[in-house]
């Protein structure tokens, strides 16, 4: 689904992503892990279109997306979250989904119906799925830190994706909110069949979830394979142990 080549982000002469490749196969859940500062965020930047890459491919569906701009992006099928919240924290949460979903269907306005009315069921449905229907009259602002972030989850719903990209969805979470979240994941993955790709610092969950984990380290990637031959990998081992105290695989 997304095979990643060479890619390369420089700011004026540093290179934050530095050659990095990635695949991503139909409805795998891939992690990529690395520590603060490796590159994860530049590379979701670049694949979402945040950014536009020095030079390298991202190949999604067969189409090389590279430099294209987040709209166009989100249209073949590629959502994400961030790693810090953000959402509309003064709308409601129902409304927060429901302007995601409206805008998908190219629909925010329509002189016949008022726009609370549009997208009712759909939005229903996806708060339903993410378990935030008994918050939807909340407003956003109003929810936990944890409930922020599932938030974030269901927006990106809203957009229909085949390939979900979460930026450190239980950063700053409890360990009951992770949980919550790490249950969310699965559904997703194995109801829904999403295919998801994310970054992380909980090895715990990382290689709970992940059929394939990609390792970061100085933009470039480590090795990327299942969780077993991350683990007994030893170039993996001396980069964790060379320094990212949160990392220990
Ligand atoms: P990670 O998400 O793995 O912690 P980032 O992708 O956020 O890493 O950052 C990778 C490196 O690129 C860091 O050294 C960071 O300071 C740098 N960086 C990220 N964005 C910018 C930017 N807009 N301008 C300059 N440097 C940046
Ligand atoms: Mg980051």
């Amino acid at each position: 689904m997304l095979r990643v080549e060479s890619l390369k982000k420089s700011f004026d002469r540093f290179l934050a992503v530095d050659g990095a490749t990635l695949e991503v196969a139909a409805g795998e859940v891939v992690a990529v892990i690395g520590p603060n500062g490796a590159g994860k965020t530049t590379l979701f930047n670049l694949i979402t279109g945040q950014l536009a890459p020095t030079s390298g491919a991202i190949w999604f569906k067969e189409e090389n997306i590279a430099g294209l701009p987040p709209h166009r992006v989100c249209r073949r099928g590629i959502s994400r979250s961030y790693q810090v919240v953000n959402i509309f924290h003064r709308l409601t949460v129902f409304e927060n989904v429901q302007v995601a979903v409206l805008s998908h269907r190219h629909k925010t306005f329509n002189i016949l119906k008022p726009a609370k009315l549009m997208a009712v069921g759909e939005t229903r449905q996806i708060l339903d799925s993410v378990g935030l229907l008994d918050k939807a009259e909340m407003t956003s602002g109003a929810l936990s830190h944890g409930d922020q972030k599932v938030l974030e989850i269901g927006i990106a719903l809203g957009n229909r994706p085949e390939l979900l990209i979460l930026d450190e969805p239980t950063a700053g979470m409890s360990p009951e909110e992770t949980a919550v979240t790490l249950r969310l994941m699965k559904r997703l993955s194995g109801e829904l069949g999403l295919t998801i790709l994310f970054c992380e610092h909980d090895m715990g969950m990382v290689f709970s979830i992940a059929n394939q984990i990609m390792v970061m380290q100085h933009g470039g990637t480590i090795i990327q394979g299942p969780p077993d031959d991350v683990r007994n990998n030893q170039l993996v081992r001396e980069a964790y142990l060379g320094g990212a105290d949160e990392c220990s695989v």
